[in-house]
């Protein structure tokens, strides 16, 4: 990525092995909805030239630590923090000051090779498939936003956006006890694949339509959680209007730039005990768990509709941005 809308595949250097560090292998790196937003509009943390990706799975090819074997397999969790500091120590390593993400400030898997300085952001995935496990990062994301949405048994959960995100986040809210997931999604074909029952109630984001599904599955009350998957929503008053009382809403999905300063209802927020999280990204806990997560075994690989070669990145890149199919892959 040489600058915004400009994505080439090119010659580089190989990287060399760290310090105490390891040389990688790429297995396979998925294209992210924050991919795109890159690519078309940049991003608060990138700088350019850039090699993108941050949900990576790779093999280790040399090390110069005893934590990690040449051959081993794993994910990467995509930062790299100070590893002291109080937001480390405390479990969000995500929110160090420090914090550098792995395809925004320092390159990322869209590349045959890779360096990695601290292997403890290495998980073993064991011999699980290293496709399938990319989906570790966004999961993770999702784990990071559910934990803060207290997302649990007889929850009623509305998504908005059918991509890869409102699907992970369905499948981990009935994991942790939701009753029901209810989608708001306009281009309902790109759910084709998608398994019967991970959603049980389907709308468009048309007229009253998704007020009367929510209405609907929950007998009038609202929905207890809701979480955006798209930047095509604005988290206005009309979002307030679908929460129950005590409902919790979260700014999950990046806000365009303009669409941020909102007026929220205060006084609603006050006498209905509304709750507004934001969650950015994942900890390196997260990330741990979302590994344990996939290798359970759950078949997700649905969810997988565009398979490419990194000299076919750009194709990848189109083929998320089309918002048509779910998670585009490249394979090394
Ligand atoms: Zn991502
Ligand atoms: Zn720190």
């Amino acid at each position: 990525m040489r600058s915004p809308g400009v994505l080439d595949v090119d010659e580089v250097d190989d990287p060399v092995l760290p310090k105490g560090g390891v040389l990688l292998k790429v297995q396979a790196c998925a294209v992210c909805g924050t991919d795109i937003k890159m690519l078309e509009a940049g991003h608060r943390d990138l700088t350019y030239p850039r090699i993108p990706g941050h949900e990576v799975t790779a093999e280790v090819l040399d090390t110069d630590s005893a934590m990690v074997r040449k051959g081993d397999m794993t994910q990467v969790w995509p930062g790299e923090s100070c590893g002291s500091c109080v937001h480390c120590r405390s479990g969000n390593d995500h929110l160090c000051p420090k914090v550098r993400i792995m395809g925004f400030n320092t390159d990322g898997g869209m590349a045959e090779m890779m360096a990695v300085g601290d292997p403890s952001r290495l998980v073993p995935i064991g011999n699980a498939d290293p496709m399938m496990l990319t989906l570790a990062e966004p999961l993770a994301c999702c784990i990071n936003a559910q934990e803060k949405l207290r997302v649990g048994d007889g929850d009623s959960v509305l998504i908005l956006g059918g991509g890869p995100m409102g699907c992970l986040n369905a499948f981990l809210a009935k994991r942790r006890g939701a009753d029901s997931v209810m989608l708001s999604e306009p281009v309902l074909e790109r759910l084709r694949d998608v398994p019967k029952g991970l959603f049980d109630r389907l709308s468009r984001p048309k007229g009253d339509e998704l007020a009367e599904m929510v209405k609907c599955g929950t007998e009038g009350r609202g929905a207890d959680v809701i979480i955006p998957c798209t930047p095509n929503v604005r988290l206005d008053h009309s979002i307030f209007e679908l929460m129950a009382p005590g409902g919790r809403l979260c700014a999950f999905s990046g806000p365009r730039r303009g669409d941020s300063p909102l007026p929220i209802d205060v006084r609603d927020m006050h006498y209905r005990e509304l709750t507004v999280v934001g969650s950015y990204g994942n900890g390196s806990r997260h990330g741990r768990e979302a590994v344990k997560v996939l290798r359970e075994g759950s078949d997700l690989s649905w969810l997988f509709t565009g398979k490419y070669g990194l000299e076919d990145v750009r194709q990848a890149f189109g083929h998320a941005s089309g918002r048509t199919g779910q998670k585009a892959v490249v394979t090394f």
